[in-house]
């Protein structure tokens, strides 16, 4: 097989999760390369493009744009925020808030998600490389935040 061959896939790239067909977000290849296990990178494709499916009643987190493939949290070095609920669990990758660190801040100045946005301003996070979703954590932490104080 010539790895430099340029991939001819003209196969169908499809976005919908195939164990719950919800629709996921593509990620970048560098994102899996990351942060999935040794064992998983193992045998991705990289001609393949792979998508993200948020929906916290899935346990999937990764699969294949032509369905060869799907990654499950265990088969990633960090906890997934859309697949896991402790308080453990990172909402910011990059500056390392968790649910819980969030909730300790709750009316502390400035807030965090004002400090997360001065971060991301000063191009200083790496979303692409610490978060599984691959992109921006902030919509997350405003909605985590908004959910608190509904509680
Ligand atoms: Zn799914």
């Amino acid at each position: 097989m010539d790895c430099c061959a340029p991939s001819n896939n003209t196969e169908a790239i499809k976005t919908e999760c195939p164990s719950c067909g919800e629709k996921g977000k593509n990620v970048q290849l560098i994102t899996l390369k990351s942060l999935l296990k040794s064992s998983a990178i193992e045998i991705i494709e990289p001609e393949n493009s792979y998508v993200f499916c948020s929906n916290p009643a899935c346990s999937i987190v990764y699969f294949s744009g032509n369905y060869s493939q799907t990654f499950v949290e265990n088969d990633i070095k960090v906890q997934v925020y859309q697949k896991n609920q402790s308080t453990d669990v990172p909402v910011c990758y990059c500056f390392d808030w968790t649910r819980e660190r969030l909730l300790q801040s709750v009316g502390s100045d400035p807030k965090p998600a004002e400090q997360i946005k001065s971060h991301v301003q000063a191009g200083r996070c790496g979303c692409e490389v610490n978060n599984p979703q691959g992109a921006c954590c902030l919509g997350n932490v405003n909605v985590f935040l908004r959910g608190l104080k509904e509680v």
